[in-house]
C-alpha cells in the first residue's frame, strides 16, 4: 500500500524560512551583497587559537622558535656583536675559538686571516642575510600576487601578455639570471640583490596565484555574488582573494629558506656583497681557503645557514594547515577500530544484512572534535530498502561514507559496529575493506559527472571494474559491461562503451554509474542523493528503474536522501535524522502517516502535496540547525521545536519505541515526562 503522501515534483523537502523573500522585499542588489558578506563573515577565531595550534606541533614550534631566535640576532646586531666586524687586528689573527688551545674569552669563536671577530662578523652576517632574502621575498610576493590576480581574474590579452613575459623570464634558470646581471654590475648593495632576487622570483608567486584565480572565480559563490549584483573588483578582492591568499604565505617561507641559500651562494662566489660587508657566504669563502688550518672559519657560517634554513622549512611545513585549513590532512590510511573484525554470526545467518549499533562519526578540528554521527542504530534487512532523510549537515551522507569507510581524512568512525555478512566494518583492516568496496558494498553519489573519470570512456571503467571485482577475462568483460548497461535500460549500449562521460547527459551518467555499483552484484547499494542533480523526468525515470533493480538482484539499499516526498516512493523504512542522530526510524508508511517527532512533523509539512486540499504557501522550519561544533546537552531540535518544554534543553532524549519497530527521540513520548507542559502530547498527536 502507497503512503498516502504523493511524491512532490518540488525538489526539496525542506523550506529553509531564511530563503523566503517576501513580495515586499525591496533591498537594492548592493544591499543583498552586503547582507550576504556580513552573515558569512568568518570570526577570528583562528587566530586565538594559534597558541594551541602551536602547541601540538612540536617540529613547527621548534622552527619558528629557532628562526625567531636568528631573527632577533639579526635584529640585535648592533647591540650584542662584541666587536665590530670590520674591525681588523692583525695581531690576533687565526685566533681559535675559546674551547680550543690558545684561544681567548675576547674571541669566543676565533678570529680571520685580519683579525676580525668571527662571532661579531656571523651575527651581522646573519643581519644581512635575513634583511636581503626577507625583503626580497616581500618584494617578489608582492609583484607576484598582484601580477596573478590580474593575470588569473581578466584573462584575455593582459594574462597572455603577463604569462608570457614568465614564460621568458623562466626560460633563464633562476640563479644564472642572478649570476649574470650581478656580474655586470659595478657595485653591489643589499638593495641590487634585493632587487635582483625579487624580479627573478615573481613568476613563481604570479603562476601559482593564477591558477588558483582561475579555479575560485568560476565557482558558484564567486557568480552568485555577481549575480546580486557585486562588481568585478569587489568579487576579486572581497571574494577571491580570501579563498587565495593562503598558499602565498608557504610559498614565501619556503622562498625565504632557498633565497637565503642563493644569497649565501652569491658571496660564496663572489658575486654578493661587495667586501668588506660580512656575510655567510663571504666567511664561509674566506674559511675555504684556510680549511687545513682553521676549520671552524668554514664550520660555523655553514652551521649558521643550514640551522637557518631548517628552521624555516620546519616552520612552512608545520604552519600549512593553518593558513590553509583546506591543506589539513589527517593520516592517509584509515584507521580500523581496535577489536576483532569477525563477529560470532555466518554470512547465512537469518537476519539483517546490515546491522549499526552505537555508530559515532567524528572530525577532529582545531576548535574540538566535530561528532557528523552520534550514536547511530538499525537494521537493514536483505532487499530492503532503508530511507534516510534530513536537511543538509544532519550527518546522512557521512552516515554512508562511513559504512563504506570512505571517510575524509581525518574523519574516522569513533565508536561502534558496523555488521555486514559477518565482519565489522569498523574494525576490518584495509586490505579487506578494499576488497568489500564494489565487490560487496556499491555506492552511488549525487554528481555523476564528478564521479566519473572524465578521461577514461565509459566502456573502459566498466571493464576495469568487472575484470577486478568478477575476475572476468577481457572477451567476458565486454560482453558483461554490454549487458549491466543494458541492465539500466541504456538504448544503445555500444555507443554508450565507446563514449566518454562528458559526451553523455546527466541522466545517462547516472544510470552509467548505477551499472558500475552495480556490475559486481553488491549486496548493498547505498546510493546519496543519486538524483538531485537531474530533472524531475529523469528524476522518475531513474527511480523506477532501481525499483526494478532491487526486485530482479535483491540488493539492499540505503537511499539517502534530503526529499521525504522522494524517499516515501521507495523505501520500506525511513530513518530521519537531525543533527547527526537518528531522531525517528519506523516502516515507511507508519512514518508518513503517522509521525511521532516534530521534526518529522515538520518535514512532511514542508512538502508540496498534489491531492487533497490545496496549500498557498509550504510550512517552513524556523531556524537553523545546531552549530555541529555546539551541539546543545539536551536535544537538538530544541530550539526550532514548537512543543519544547524545559526538559527538553536539559536531556537529550532517548528512543522511544511506539510501534513495532518504530520509535522516535522525544520526551513527548514519555508519559509525564519532568518539566513537560500539560497538553503537549495531545498537541503533538
Ligand atoms: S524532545 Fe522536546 S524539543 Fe525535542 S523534539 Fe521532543 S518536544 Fe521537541
Amino acid at each position: 500500500m502507497p503512503p498516502s503522501i504523493p511524491v512532490s515534483s518540488t525538489e526539496s523537502g525542506v523550506v529553509a524560512e531564511t530563503t523566503v523573500l517576501s513580495p515586499e522585499a525591496s533591498v537594492s542588489a548592493q544591499e543583498n551583497v552586503v547582507a550576504f558578506e556580513t552573515a558569512t563573515k568568518a570570526t577570528p577565531t583562528r587566530w586565538r587559537d594559534f597558541g594551541n595550534y602551536l602547541l601540538a606541533r612540536k617540529t613547527a614550534l621548534g622552527g619558528l622558535i629557532a628562526f625567531l631566535l636568528i631573527a632577533t640576532i639579526a635584529l640585535l646586531a648592533p647591540l650584542i656583536a662584541p666587536h665590530d666586524p670590520l674591525q681588523q687586528n692583525l695581531a690576533d689573527n687565526f685566533k681559535p675559538p675559546v674551547w680550543e688551545e690558545g684561544g681567548s674569552t675576547n674571541y669566543l669563536l676565533g678570529t680571520d686571516p685580519l683579525g676580525r671577530d668571527l662571532l661579531s662578523r656571523l651575527i651581522y652576517g646573519a643581519r644581512y642575510s635575513l634583511t636581503i632574502s626577507l625583503s626580497s621575498v616581500l618584494l617578489g610576493t608582492a609583484l607576484g600576487f598582484a601580477i596573478g590576480l590580474v593575470s588569473g581574474y581578466f584573462g584575455g590579452l593582459t594574462d597572455t601578455v603577463l604569462m608570457r613575459l614568465g614564460d621568458i623570464q623562466l626560460a633563464f634558470p633562476f640563479v644564472l639570471f642572478a649570476i649574470a646581471v650581478l656580474a655586470v654590475s659595478p657595485e653591489r648593495t643589499p638593495a641590487h640583490l634585493i632587487l635582483v632576487l625579487s624580479i627573478s622570483s615573481w613568476i613563481i608567486y604570479a603562476r601559482v596565484v593564477r591558477s588558483r584565480v582561475l579555479s575560485e572565480r568560476g565557482k558558484d559563490y564567486a557568480l552568485a555574488a555577481r549575480a546580486l549584483g557585486a562588481s568585478r573588483w569587489r568579487v576579486l578582492f572581497r571574494y577571491v582573494v580570501p579563498n587565495v591568499w593562503q598558499i602565498v604565505p608557504l610559498i614565501a617561507l619556503l622562498d625565504l629558506g632557498f633565497l637565503v641559500i642563493v644569497e649565501s651562494l652569491l658571496s660564496f662566489i663572489s658575486l654578493g656583497l661587495s667586501p668588506p660587508t660580512p656575510s655567510w657566504g663571504t666567511i664561509l669563502a674566506d674559511g675555504r681557503q684556510y680549511m687545513m688550518i682553521t676549520p671552524w672559519m668554514a664550520i660555523f657560517p655553514g652551521l649558521a645557514i643550514a640551522m637557518t634554513v631548517l628552521s624555516i622549512s620546519l616552520a612552512a611545513d608545520g604552519l600549512a594547515d593553518f593558513f590553509d585549513p583546506k591543506l589539513v590532512h589527517g593520516k592517509f590510511h584509515r584507521l580500523p577500530l581496535p577489536g576483532p573484525a569477525l563477529l560470532p554470526t555466518c554470512e547465512d545467518d537469518a537476519g539483517p544484512l546490515l546491522s549499526i549499533r552505537d555508530l559515532t562519526t567524528i572530525f577532529p578540528t582545531r576548535a574540538g572534535s566535530i561528532e557528523a554521527v552520534r550514536n547511530v542504530s538499525f537494521d537493514l534487512a536483505p532487499g530492503q530498502v532503508l530511507g534516510v532523510v534530513g536537511e543538509s549537515g544532519s550527518g546522512k551522507s557521512t552516515l554512508g561514507l562511513s559504512i563504506i569507510q570512505l571517510l575524509d581524512a581525518p574523519g574516522r568512525v569513533a565508536q561502534g559496529e558496523i555488521r555486514f555478512m559477518g565482519r565489522d566494518l569498523a574494525r576490518v583492516g584495509n586490505t579487506e575493506m578494499a576488497a568489500i568496496r564494489g565487490a560487496k558494498i556499491g555506492m552511488i553519489f549525487q554528481d555523476p559527472g564528478a564521479s566519473l573519470n572524465p578521461v577514461l570512456t565509459v566502456g573502459a571503467q566498466l571493464d576495469e571494474t568487472l575484470r577486478q571485482h568478477r575476475k572476468l577475462r577481457p572477451a567476458q568483460a565486454r560482453v558483461a559491461a554490454r549487458q549491466a548497461l543494458a541492465a539500466v535500460h541504456i538504448a544503445d549500449p555500444d555507443r554508450v562503451l565507446r563514449a566518454y562521460p562528458f559526451q553523455l547527459s546527466g541522466g545517462m551518467q547516472q544510470r552509467v554509474m548505477i551499472a558500475l555499483a552495480l556490475a559486481s552484484a553488491p549486496a548493498l547499494l547505498i546510493l546519496d542523493e543519486p538524483t538531485s542533480a537531474l530533472d524531475v523526468t529523469t528524476q522518475a525515470q531513474l527511480l523506477d528503474e532501481l525499483a526494478s533493480l532491487r526486485e530482479r538482484l535483491g540488493a539492499s539499499m540505503l537511499f539517502i536522501s534530503h526529499d521525504i516526498a522522494l524517499l516515501s516512493g521507495i523505501a520500506d523504512t525511513i530513518a530521519v535524522m537531525y543533527a547527526g542522530q537518528i531522531c525517528e526510524i519506523g516502516p515507511r508508511d507508519q512514518v508518513i502517516d503517522s509521525p511521532q517527532h516534530p521534526y518529522t512533523q515538520a518535514l512532511l509539512h514542508a512538502v508540496e502535496r498534489v491531492t487533497g486540499p490545496g496549500r498557498s504557501r509550504l510550512d517552513t522550519i524556523p531556524g537553523d540547525p545546531p552549530d555541529p561544533t555546539q551541539l546543545p546537552t539536551g536535544c537538538p531540535f530544541a530550539p526550532r521545536c514548537p512543543f519544547s518544554m524545559p526538559v527538553c534543553v536539559e536531556i537529550n532524549p532517548a528512543p522511544v519505541v511506539t510501534a513495532p519497530g518504530h520509535s522516535a527521540a522525544c520526551h513527548l513520548l514519555v508519559p509525564d515526562p519532568v518539566g513537560s507542559r500539560n497538553g503537549a502530547r495531545e498537541a503533538l498527536v
